[in-house]
């Protein structure tokens, strides 16, 4: 999930919300402005990666099916 920065645009803070792209944005005193920042996958708490899992590499197929493949 990206971070998106929303400003506040009555009192100027600028919100940080983890969140998906189609969710409604944060409420603060008035409409709140997401900003366009490239750097919006900053990752603040080191090791973030490290600790998702990692892709299960898929099974190989044990089942042995005679291979009846022969298409011309
Ligand atoms: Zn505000």
């Amino acid at each position: 999930m990206p971070i998106y920065e929303y400003k506040c645009g009555k009192c100027k803070r600028i919100v940080e919300v983890l969140q998906k792209t189609d969710d409604p944005a944060p409420k603060c005193h008035g409409v709140m402005k997401r900003l366009m920042s490239k750097n919006s996958f900053v990752l603040k708490g080191s090791g973030w990666f490290a600790s998702s899992p990692k892709k299960k590499k898929p099974k190989p197929s044990t089942d042995k099916k005679p291979s009846t493949g022969k298409k011309v």
